[in-house]
């Protein structure tokens, strides 16, 4: 086991078509010892990049990264320490699954055929899959395959494990159960790891903490909880959270921040820290998770008229969808909370759980995130923090 170190790494592809191409901007990132460390963001934000420089896939144009104490940037693949488990599991497939978990251990290792052996039947058994050894992957199902992969990485004992992307190709159900099935394995052998997915539900569920990446730069890291429930900036608020954040454009005005559907009167404590970084005047993105607006007397204070277009039941939960002046809010209640349909009432935001973004840097004003997150946060980066 090791921690990965990332010190301002950097990538830069030279296409002949497209020319230089920056697919890590920069990136900064310590991964401790044990973790599990998930890096989350939409296509083509860098994450493949960033995990196939750990790997030694890709060379890295500047910057650098250790695994342990020892600097990686030119070390062979083969020679790291990292074993890497694929989104389309990479098997060979004229070998078994025996062969394809012990091919690539007996030719970077100097084990025994014993010892090799050995080590394929404890990763088979901790993956479940025993019995399916000397089947070849034509006759293995998604799971399967994707198991024997895993294997193939866990017999090489590697110190840290690098996945990409790697439960894509199964359907829902499965990719929910190979979740809990590679923490389990994680937490069990205690390997540091680094995740790649574009699913922001599996960063969620699966990780110490997670890295959010966009256009090549770190957008914020941090616990599920505090990219949950304090977003960096409105990219991180956006991307996480389904359905996701409800926004409205509003001004601030003396306490109040002013909509095109409401006055919200900001208590004592927030409008102190709302006004640290804005002042009067200035535009600001409110933002509110559909399930932190619940139903309301008209007589409550901050208290906001909508009408009710849809109700959708989605089992335990209801989905409202609104409109409030014009835009459209969507509201997460309890089951047995069901307002008719296409009737007026009266919501409330729960003041603990607003967020508020300045419309210029997209930070988010009221979340005590650490400045080394904030540094990087939103795309513009270097303009945001002149700013703030
Ligand atoms: P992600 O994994 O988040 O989808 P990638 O790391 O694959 O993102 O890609 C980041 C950026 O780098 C994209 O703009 C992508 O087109 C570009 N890119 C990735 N691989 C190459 C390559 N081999 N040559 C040129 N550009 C590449």
């Amino acid at each position: 086991m090791a921690s990965v170190s990332i010190d301002d790494v950097t990538k830069i592809y030279e296409d002949s078509d497209e020319g230089r191409i920056l697919a890590v901007d920069g990136v900064s990132l310590e991964v401790e010892d044990g973790e599990f460390v998930t890096i989350v963001g939409p296509s083509g934000s860098g994450k493949s990049t960033l995990l196939r420089m750990v790997a030694g896939l890709e060379d890295i144009t500047e910057g650098t990264m250790k695994i342990g104490d020892r600097v990686i940037n030119d070390v062979q693949p083969q020679d790291r320490g990292v074993a890497m488990v694929f989104q389309n599991y990479a098997l060979y497939p004229h070998m078994t699954a025996r062969k394809n978990m012990s091919y690539g251990l007996k030719l970077t290792s100097d084990l025994s055929d014993e010892k090799v052996a050995e080590r394929v039947e404890e990763a088979a058994e901790m993956m479940g899959i025993e019995d399916q050894l000397d089947k070849k992957p034509g006759s293995l199902s998604g799971g399967q395959q994707q198991r024997v992969a895993t294997g193939r990485a866990i017999v090489r004992d590697p110190e840290v494990f690098l996945f990409d992307e790697p439960l894509s190709n199964l359907d829902a159900k499965l990719r929910v159960h190979m979740r809990t099935e590679l923490q389990r394995i994680q937490e069990e052998l205690g390997t540091t790891s680094i995740y790649v997915t574009h699913d922001q539900e599996e960063a969620m569920t699966m990780s110490d903490r997670i890295v959010v990446l966009d256009a090549g730069q770190i957008q914020q890291v941090g616990t599920p909880e505090e990219i949950y429930n304090e977003p960096a900036n409105l990219f991180v608020a956006d991307f996480v959270g389904s359905p996701s954040m409800n926004t409205f454009d509003v001004e601030l005005n003396g306490n109040t921040l002013v909509g095109e559907a409401f006055d919200y009167h900001l208590s004592d404590q927030h409008l102190e820290r709302v006004r640290e970084d804005a002042s009067d005047g200035e535009q600001l993105i409110l933002g509110i998770r559909p399930e932190n607006i619940h139903l309301a007397e008209s007589t409550e204070e901050n208290a906001i008229r909508a009408h009710l277009d849809v109700r959708e039941p989605i089992g335990s939960d209801n989905y409202l969808y609104l409109t409030m002046g014009g835009e459209e809010c969507r509201v997460r209640v309890p089951g047995d909370v069901k307002p008719e349909e296409g009737t007026d009432l009266t919501v409330r935001f729960d003041e603990s759980n607003l967020h508020l973004f300045r419309e210029k840097t997209g930070r988010n004003v009221l979340a005590d995130v650490e400045p080394a997150a904030q540094a990087q946060a939103s795309g513009e980066s270097s303009v945001a923090t002149a700013e703030d």
